[in-house]
C-alpha cells in the first residue's frame, strides 16, 4: 500500500473561525486526527477522520512525544491521510519542529499548514497592537516555563513587546526577573486566559502589580503574559464583550 501522508496543523488559537482554509482543507481530507488538548473541540468540525486525544500540558498525564511521532509514522505507513492538529502554530512552542524531523527521518510527506499563534490571536481579541512606531521596534515570543531563564535584560534593551507563553505558573518569579533584567514595573501587562475562546479572560495591570491581580482573579490556563507600551492602546477594548479587567491602577 503506498504510504500516506502528515499534515502538521496549526488550528490557531481557539476560535474556530481563525483556522486557515488550508487547515480546512487538510482536516477534510484527513482519516485520522491527532488532536492536542490546547485544540478547540470546534475546529474538529471539518474533519470525517477518526479522531485520537494526544493532549499534553504541563504537569498533568500526557501522551509521550517519542509515542505520538511513532503513531504519525505507523498510520502513515498503514496509507492514512493524517492530520496532527496542534494549538496556535505548529513551530511556536509546539515541538513542530521535531515531529517534522522524525518524520522526514521515517521518509514520509509531510505538509506543514501555519496557526494563527496565541499572541497573534491575543493581541487581536483584546484590540492592541503587538508592534507600533515609537512604542515598540518589535515583538519577542518566550517560554515562561523555562528553568533557563530568559536575558531579561537583553530583551528589556530590545525594546521589544515580550509576549510570553507557559508562563503563568511562575508567574511571579517572571515579574521578579523582570523587573531585576531592568522593566519598570509600571510597563504595562496584561494575562490572558483561553483567548479568542468564549470563556476569555483578561487583567490588565502594571507588571509589578500583575501576579497580585492575576491571582485575585484567579486566572487559569492556557493563559499568555503580555508586555509592552503598546497594551496601552487596548484601553478602548477592555469593556469589550469578553472579561476583561484593569487592576492595580493607583
Ligand atoms: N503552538 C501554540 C503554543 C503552544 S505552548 C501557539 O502557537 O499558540 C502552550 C501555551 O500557549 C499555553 O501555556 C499558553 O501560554 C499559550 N496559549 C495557547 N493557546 C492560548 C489561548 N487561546 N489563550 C491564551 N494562551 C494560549
Amino acid at each position: 500500500m503506498a504510504s500516506g501522508r502528515v499534515y502538521l496543523i496549526g488550528a490557531g488559537p481557539g476560535d474556530p473561525e481563525l483556522m486557515t482554509l488550508a487547515a480546512v482543507r487538510a482536516l477534510g481530507e484527513a482519516s485520522v486526527v491527532l488532536a492536542d488538548e490546547l485544540v478547540d473541540r470546534r475546529c474538529l468540525a471539518h474533519t470525517k477522520g477518526r479522531v485520537i486525544d494526544v493532549g499534553k500540558r504541563g504537569g498533568c498525564a500526557s501522551t509521550s512525544q517519542a509515542f505520538i511521532e511513532r503513531l504519525m509514522i505507523r498510520f502513515a505507513r498503514a496509507g492514512e491521510t493524517v492530520a496532527r492538529l496542534k494549538g496556535g502554530d505548529p513551530f511556536i512552542f509546539g515541538r513542530g519542529g521535531e515531529e517534522l524531523a522524525a518524520l522526514h527521518a521515517a521518509g514520509i510527506a509531510v505538509e506543514v499548514v501555519p496557526g494563527i499563534t496565541a499572541g497573534i490571536g491575543v493581541a487581536a481579541s483584546l484590540g492592541f497592537p503587538l508592534t507600533q512606531r515609537g512604542l515598540a521596534s518589535g515583538v519577542t515570543f518566550v517560554a515562561g516555563h523555562s528553568a533557563q531563564p530568559a536575558n531579561w535584560r537583553a530583551l528589556r534593551d530590545a525594546g521589544t513587546t515580550v509576549v510570553i507563553y507557559m508562563g503563568l505558573a511562575r508567574l511571579r518569579a517572571l515579574v521578579a526577573e523582570m523587573l531585576a533584567g531592568g522593566f519598570p514595573p509600571r510597563m504595562p501587562a496584561c494575562a490572558v486566559q483561553e483567548g479568542t475562546r468564549e470563556r476569555e479572560r483578561a487583567v490588565f495591570a502594571p507588571l509589578g502589580a500583575l501576579a497580585d491581580c492575576v491571582e485575585s482573579a484567579a486566572l487559569a490556563a492556557p493563559a499568555l503574559i503580555v508586555v509592552g507600551e503598546t497594551l496601552t492602546r487596548a484601553a478602548a477594548h477592555s469593556q469589550g464583550e469578553h472579561s476583561s479587567h484593569v487592576c492595580g491602577h493607583h
